[in-house]
């Protein structure tokens, strides 16, 4: 008599006593399985202790053995995050922790599972952690308990700033649905650890603070798409997820690659740069076997795609990392085109910037670059935001290009003269010839009706002074409040 199915079945309904007698029977086999489910791993899918005792006991149980869907009981109870069980089969004579399809490790990295992450990369010295994580969707499905149907994530980087964290994410959790058991405890969201942005300006504020990272920051898990990290290696994954705890664990193991690629290009430096995990970048940045020159085909160097987000506490990380000495600022170019000049250029902070001038040495023989964004050089930057000092050195390139428009059309002199910035537009005007006055941007303003509307007393005078300037374009009020002024 076939008692294969006997057992997965009272393993799968919890009962304890059966699956024990049926146990006790003479020649049975504790390893069968109805329907390739072994028994022993529906009990750990279904986290019955004592059950588990039952077969662990055992004399010819052999804990390796995964089902048809390819998971172990080691993998199922990873998933589980039981870490009772998970010691139990650690301690079985035997385990392969490497074994099934769907490697415990990495399983218990995607429920989330801090300490059991740590509690097999401790336990197992021969632990592969050469792993890449599987699609949230399909692991879901391939560990069928319709109890548990969403792994459960334990709290992340909950040491930090979990208060203000909590009060962020509840506006989300309100707007989606979740299973009710996810919605007790604050640490379910993760914690970017964002720190007040240090940047002034439009264009640091707008990426900042905009509706899209602030909803990256803040998401829950759980509203992560299936595809979320898939393919990602372990460490990349632990980072992108932002959970300490894990990242540690990982990179604990004497095995972790340091420079694994996402499917991207991205390594875990990458990611930890642009997610801006700035503790865990602390332990990143100071391994030997960290390569800060892998660049990402999409998202360049670690460097240049924290700059490129205008995150400049994270890229003074890297400066004043031990890998200082590794970095090389001058290949890095963005798929957008960007590169670490236009970058600086656009932080809108007179000291980033001229910090990051001798660190690129080639930033001359093409001063100008636009950025994506707005479609501005570095000469456009400094006059938007009046930093004299730049454009006194960008004028002196001679290849730079005083008539760049950006992308609404605006030079140089019309960014300075709509900001009030007089030296700037003195400065600009001083370039006579190649300086063009007359310049309409899409709106058909020049710098002179701009200094007009904007009431820049000194720099309309400055450009009336000019035989050159075109007053048509001021309009009838416009006109009418020239001539009360200056006429
Ligand atoms: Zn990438
Ligand atoms: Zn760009």
């Amino acid at each position: 008599m076939n008692l294969a199915p006997a057992l997965t079945a009272a393993s799968r309904a919890g009962h304890a006593d059966v699956v024990s007698l049926l146990l006790d029977v003479h020649g049975i086999d504790p390893n069968a399985g109805e329907y390739g489910e072994p028994a022993l791993a529906v009990a750990c899918l279904r986290g019955s202790p004592v059950i588990i005792k039952h077969f662990l006991n055992h004399p010819r149980i052999n804990p390796n053995i995964p089902t048809i869907d390819g998971y172990t009981a080691l993998a199922a109870a990873c998933y589980r995050g039981l870490e009772e069980i998970v010691s139990w089969l650690l301690l079985t004579e035997g385990i392969n922790v490497n074994a099934g399809k769907y490697h415990p490790l990495m399983v218990a990295v995607q429920a989330g599972w801090g300490r059991v992450v740590t509690q097999l990369i401790k336990s197992c010295v021969n632990i592969d952690v050469d792993q890449h994580a599987y699609n949230q969707n399909i692991l879901m499905t391939h560990f069928p308990h319709p109890q548990y149907a969403y792994p459960h994530y334990s709290p992340i980087s909950r040491e930090f700033r979990a208060k203000e964290c909590w009060l962020m994410g509840t506006a989300h959790w309100r707007m989606a649905s979740f299973p009710n058991n996810t919605l007790s405890d604050p640490g379910d969201f993760s914690c970017s650890g964002r720190l007040t942005p240090r940047q002034t300006g439009p264009y640091a504020v707008g990426l900042l603070n905009g509706p899209i990272s602030r909803r990256e920051a803040y998401a829950p898990i759980l509203i992560r798409g299936s595809t979320f990290g898939e393919g990602d290696p372990i460490l990349v994954y632990c980072v992108r997820v932002g959970n300490l705890g894990m990242s540690e664990a990982v990179l604990s193991h004497r095995g972790i690659n340091m420079s694994a690629q996402a499917r991207c290009g991205c390594t875990a430096l990458i990611v930890g740069s642009i997610q801006r995990r700035h503790t865990i970048l602390d332990r990143i940045l100071v391994r030997a076997d960290t390569d800060p020159r892998i660049s990402c085909p999409a998202h360049g160097t670690a460097i240049l795609a924290a700059a490129h987000r205008l995150y400049f506490d994270t890229v003074n990380k890297i400066i004043s990392s031990p890998l200082r000495s590794k970095l090389d600022f001058c290949d890095s170019i963005a798929s957008c085109g960007c590169n670490l000049f236009i970058c600086a250029a656009r932080s809108g902070d007179e000291d980033t910037f001229l910090s990051f001038i001798p660190l690129i040495s080639d930033w001359q023989d093409s001063p100008n670059i636009a950025d994506c964004k707005f479609g501005r050089t570095a000469l456009l930057w400094a006059s938007l935001y009046g930093q004299h000092s730049i454009v006194q050195l960008l004028l002196l390139i001679p290849n730079v290009d005083l008539n760049h428009k950006d992308k609404d059309g605006n030079t140089a002199l019309m960014l300075a003269a709509e900001s009030g910035f007089e030296e700037v537009v003195r400065e600009l005007l001083a370039q006579s010839p190649g300086i063009k006055m007359n310049v309409r941007n899409r709106n058909g303003d020049t710098a002179l009706s701009l200094a007009v509307w904007y009431g820049y007393e000194g720099i309309i005078r400055l450009l009336l002074a000019r035989n050159d300037v075109d007053v048509s374009v001021l309009d009838g009020p416009g006109l009418k409040l020239w001539m009360s002024l200056y006429a």
